[in-house]
C-alpha cells in the first residue's frame, strides 16, 4: 500500500504559497527575518497547522521548535524532517520553508491515510539560519548539535545591539526545553539545491551525500605608495599588481581540482584607492572550498606558494590569515542509502551529490544521523526574491522524504 503513498502536490504548494505571504515583498519573495514579528506569524502558522494535525510542540532554549506526530513505540527516538522558516531580507518562498511544509504535508497524507508508524515522526524548525540578523549563520541547530555553546548563541547581537535571547523573548519563543537534550533518531533535511546542477542535468532529486568544507583567508600585500607619473615602473612596489597575479593564481588553483574544488576572491580593499597613487597596501578576501580536507590542505599550501610568488615578482610583502576553516561534513550512510532507495523506488531521475551551500544538517549530523534532499530551483537561483521551483519538483523531493521517513521509522 505504502508504494502507491504520494503526498498532496497541490496542498504542499498551497501551503507554501500560504506562507509567502508573511512578509511578502513586492518583487514577489519573502522577508521573515529570524525573530522579527513576520517571523513570529510565520512559526505561528506552522505550529497551527502542526496542532490541527495532532502534534505535540516542543520549544528549546533556542526557539528551535519540534512537532511531533506520535509513534506507536514511544521508546523509540523520533524520525524527523525540517529545515528554517526564516528567510534573507530579499528572500524567496522556498529555501528553508520547503522543508518545513514538505514535514506538514507528509503528517497531513499519514493522518489522510490513517498510517502509523512505529517511530514518532517529528518537523524541526531551527531559528535563526540564514544568520543575516544575527551572525553566525545556523546558530540555533549549531548550539543543538553542540558546535555553539548556549550563551554564545543566546548572546550574539543584531545590528542594533539586541541579543538573540531578548529577541526570542520579545517574539516568546523562548522555550523551556535544554537545547540539545532534545533526541533525534534521525533527521533528513529537503531543500531547494540553490545551484545549478539538477536542472542542468535535467534530474530531480539530489542525494545528498555530504557538505564541502570551506577555508576563508585573509590576504593582505604591502608595498609602497608613490606617485604615478613620476615613479618609473621599474621598482614599483605596487601592491595591487601582486593581489592582481593572486586573483589569477586562485582560480588555477580550483581549476587544478575541477570540477570539485571552487575559490573565489570575493573583496579588495586598496589603499590609498586614489587615482594617481600606486596603491601601499591591499587585502584581499579568498574563500575555497572541498569536499575533502587533503585537497583543502593541497589548496592551501598552493595559496601560500601564488602569494609569496606575487610578493616577490612584485618587492611587496605578504601576509595570509585563516579566518575560518569549517570541515567537510558527511551525511550517515544509512540515512543516505534510504533517501536513494526512496527515489529509485519511486522512479525519479536522482542523482548523489555534495552541497555546495552549509544547512543545519551540517550542525544535526553531529548529533544524530543524517542526510538531505535536493529538488531544482529555476537557474540555481537563490537568496533572491525570484527564486522559483516547479510544483512537480516540490512534490518529488516530499514523496522521496516521506518514503525515507517511513523506511527509517519501521
Ligand atoms: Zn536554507
Amino acid at each position: 500500500m505504502t508504494e502507491e503513498l504520494r503526498i498532496n502536490q497541490d496542498r504542499l504548494w498551497r501551503r507554501l504559497m500560504r506562507m509567502a505571504e508573511i512578509g511578502a515583498t513586492p518583487a514577489g519573495g519573502s522577508c521573515r527575518v529570524a525573530l522579527t514579528e513576520e517571523d513570529r506569524q510565520g512559526r505561528d502558522l506552522f505550529i497551527e497547522w502542526c496542532r490541527t494535525l495532532g502534534c505535540e510542540i516542543r520549544i528549546d532554549r533556542m526557539g528551535n521548535i519540534f512537532a511531533q506526530r506520535p509513534g506507536i513505540d514511544p521508546e523509540r527516538l523520533p524520525i524527523a524532517c525540517g529545515s528554517h522558516l526564516d528567510t534573507q531580507p530579499h528572500g524567496g518562498k522556498f529555501d528553508g520553508v520547503y522543508g518545513v511544509l514538505a514535514g506538514v504535508e507528509i503528517f497531513e497524507t499519514l493522518n489522510d491515510q490513517g498510517i502509523e508508524t512505529a517511530a514518532p515522526l517529528e518537523i524541526c524548525v531551527w531559528t535563526n539560519e540564514e544568520g543575516s540578523r544575527f551572525a553566525p549563520p545556523m546558530i540555533s541547530s549549531g548550539v543543538f548539535g553542540g558546535t555553539y555553546d548556549l550563551d554564545y548563541g543566546l548572546s550574539r547581537e543584531d545590528a542594533d545591539g539586541i541579543t538573540l535571547g531578548e529577541a526570542l523573548e520579545g517574539i516568546g519563543y523562548a522555550g523551556a526545553l535544554p537545547c540539545g537534550d532534545h533526541r533525534l533518531g534521525a533527521f533528513l533535511e529537503a531543500h531547494i539545491e540553490q545551484g545549478p546542477i539538477l536542472e542542468r542535468q535535467a534530474e530531480t532529486i539530489g542525494v545528498v551525500i555530504g557538505v564541502q568544507g570551506s577555508r576563508w583567508y585573509r590576504v593582505t600585500f604591502h608595498g609602497q605608495d608613490a606617485h604615478t607619473g613620476s615613479t618609473p615602473m621599474a621598482g614599483r612596489r605596487d601592491a595591487l599588481v601582486s593581489a592582481a597575479h593572486t586573483i589569477g593564481a586562485v582560480r588555477k588553483i580550483a581549476e587544478q581540482q575541477a570540477p570539485s574544488a571552487v575559490a573565489t576572491v570575493g573583496r579588495i580593499d586598496c589603499l590609498p584607492n586614489s587615482h594617481n597613487t600606486i596603491p601601499g597596501e591591499v587585502a584581499l578576501t579568498v574563500d575555497m572550498r572541498h569536499a575533502t580536507v587533503d585537497t583543502l590542505d593541497i589548496m592551501e599550501t598552493q595559496l601560500h606558494e601564488a602569494v609569496n610568488a606575487a610578493a616577490h615578482r612584485e618587492g611587496t610583502e605578504a601576509e595570509i590569515q585563516r579566518i575560518m576553516a569549517t570541515p567537510p561534513v558527511h551525511f550517515d550512510a544509512r540515512c543516505i542509502e534510504a533517501v536513494a532507495e526512496a527515489a529509485r523506488e519511486l522512479g525519479y531521475s536522482h542523482r548523489h551529490m555534495l552541497s555546495g551551500a552549509g544547512h543545519d544538517a551540517c550542525h544535526v549530523a553531529r548529533v544524530a544521523p543524517t542526510s538531505m534532499i535536493f529538488v531544482p530551483c529555476a537557474g540555481g537561483l537563490s537568496h533572491n526574491e525570484a527564486e522559483s521551483a516547479t510544483p512537480e519538483d516540490l512534490a518529488a523531493g516530499a514523496n522521496v522524504l516521506l518514503k525515507a521517513m517511513l523506511k527509517l521509522a519501521r
